[in-house]
């Protein structure tokens, strides 16, 4: 298909349980308020990125819909506290166990909802999302002894991105419940579907009602979620700039935030580095979700004495990547989200190519309908381009070369962003070095894109604040508590009283 020379036959997963569970609701879906969906209302419709049609509608969230929603979290916020940490911890355990039962729907729901391959909803997103439920479950399991001193924050309203619908939200309630918080969540508008199959599956669970809510809706919804007098905390993904709105509007109010945002991570190739595993990184750090990762590595620095040979390896590599649609199981690539962000992608590369950038990409056909682009890299982008510098959130990565180790740090460091960095090194000492001074929330040496429930996961500079993930993310769903009780005093008893005793 993408690459016509190459024998390929392409192997579709079984759609059949998620339509039917589509054809269930009919196609249309209201909110999860209270342990209960409502009556679908005036919204939307999701469409599959691959093939352009439409899945299902949902409901714009109004501001009625969102007061109903935290007043549900805020009733059951302090019953779900008040339950000892290990009753806490099995409602966790289910909730991983139900989503591990239901891993092929929910991997078929989720490839068909945002158009990546099915190979990496199965093997990455719905497992480390099950992974996230359990490890919290531990954290709940274990609050008495670990966290004394420290309550939840109370209701927390969370608002995620279209990139890793499930995994965001895994990411987000996992800690919040665990820890004794109740929520309201918003999906993204262009991925609300394995939300929704999550609150029927919670229900099916046991989960408490008004533990969990889901209010489907756009910015508008958000925004109604971020403001809300009831929230007692906002924990967003998403992009910088509508981050930096949240922040606006949070600021003063006294709620908790924090923000995972956007980010241009560095992907340094020494030139002792393995070239053929440095390749194979980029595929992964690049083309991984078709580009739309926050830590993608976007730009790549490459020593210039093995420039030309990583970029020649790299060149070859990229015209392997088989592109399709979202269900065939044996594609590398799948759909981009939809055709803006497909025309946002082509823009930053044509007008780069424009301004004298070199262009490796991909030749051949790509699949009739939906939006798809071809894995491209950009050499010699003018610095003054905004592929340059931006994220472009697609599965194009600019490259450019430097002659030290202390120009890689300076290059790596010349952005806004500092999410996560990949440094390819055999010299381990080098690679730790650089680490060390390579501004960023994460380093990964030798690999990139490595992710674990027990590892916090944030940035520094604009690419936000707060983690998720391990002992350091529990505490951003935690308030400090100071008591002091007044010392055991005994009674003073004058001494003349005690003769009358
Ligand atoms: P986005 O910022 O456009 O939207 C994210 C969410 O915010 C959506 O649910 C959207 O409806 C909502 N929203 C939009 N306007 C809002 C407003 N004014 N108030 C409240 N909510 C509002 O981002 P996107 O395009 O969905 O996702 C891509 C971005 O997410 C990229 O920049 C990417 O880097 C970032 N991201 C970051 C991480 C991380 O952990 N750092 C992870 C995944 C994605």
């Amino acid at each position: 298909q993408y690459f016509d020379s190459m024998d390929y036959a392409p192997s579709k997963e079984d759609d059949s349980a998620a339509r039917a569970w589509l054809a269930a609701h009919e196609s249309r879906f209201g909110h999860f308020i209270g342990g209960r969906f409502g009556t679908p209302g005036e919204g939307f419709d999701t469409v599959e990125p691959a093939t352009g049609k439409r899945l299902a509608s949902v409901t714009q969230g109004s501001g009625a819909d969102v007061d109903a929603a935290v007043a549900a979290a805020r009733k059951a916020q302090k019953g779900w506290a008040a339950l000892p940490g290990h009753e806490r911890a099995l409602k966790l355990y289910a909730l991983a166990r139900i989503i591990q039962r239901n891993a092929r729907i929910l991997s078929v729901v989720e490839a068909l909802d945002n158009g990546k391959p099915i190979r990496e909803t199965r093997d990455i997103d719905i497992p480390l999302a099950a992974r996230h439920f359990y490890h919290h479950a531990g954290w709940a399991q274990l609050q008495d002894s670990q966290f004394a001193g420290y309550d939840p924050v109370g209701v927390i309203g969370q608002v995620i991105p279209w990139n890793f619908p499930f995994l965001m939200l895994a990411w987000k309630v996992a800690p919040a419940l665990a820890l004794g918080n109740t929520v309201v969540l918003k999906p993204a508008e262009a991925t609300p579907l394995t939300a929704l199959l999550f609150a029927e599956l919670a229900q099916a669970a046991g989960l408490p009602e008004g533990v969990l809510n889901i209010v489907t809706g756009d910015g508008a919804t958000g925004a109604l979620i971020a403001a809300h007098d009831g929230v007692d905390k906002v924990a967003f993904t998403g992009s910088t700039e509508v981050g930096r709105k949240i922040r606006e509007a949070t600021a003063g109010s006294g709620k908790s935030l924090t923000l995972e945002l956007g980010g241009k991570s560095p992907f340094i190739v020494c030139e002792d580095a393995d070239l053929d595993a440095a390749v194979e990184g980029v595929v992964d750090a690049i083309w991984f979700n078709q580009g739309q990762v926050c830590c993608a590595g976007s730009r790549i620095l490459v020593q210039e004495g093995v420039a030309d040979d990583f970029h020649a390896r790299l060149a070859a590599r990229l015209k392997t990547l088989r592109i399709g649609t979202s269900l065939d199981k044996t594609i590398d690539m799948g759909a981009v989200i939809d055709p803006a962000q497909r025309a946002r992608i082509a823009g930053m590369v044509d007008a780069a190519v424009a301004a004298g950038a070199t262009l490796l990409q991909a030749e051949g056909a790509l699949p009739d309908a939906g939006s798809f682009y071809p894995p491209t890299v950009l050499q010699d982008v003018p610095a003054t381009c905004a592929a340059a510098t931006e994220e472009i959130f697609g599965p194009v990565a600019v490259s450019m070369t430097f002659r030290t180790p202390e120009e890689a740090v300076q290059l790596a460091n010349h952005s806004r962003y500092g999410l996560a960095a990949s440094i390819w090194s055999e010299n381990v000492n080098l690679a730790l070095d650089l680490a060390a001074k390579v501004q960023a929330g994460i380093v990964w040496v030798n690999c990139t894109n490595v992710m674990d429930a027990g590892v916090g996961f944030g940035g520094v500079k604009e690419s936000g604040f707060g983690r998720e993930g391990g002992r350091e993310g529990c505490f951003d769903y935690l308030k400090p508590r100071a008591l002091a009780k007044a010392p055991e005093r005994k009674p003073v008893v004058p001494a003349k009283a005690k003769g009358f005793a």
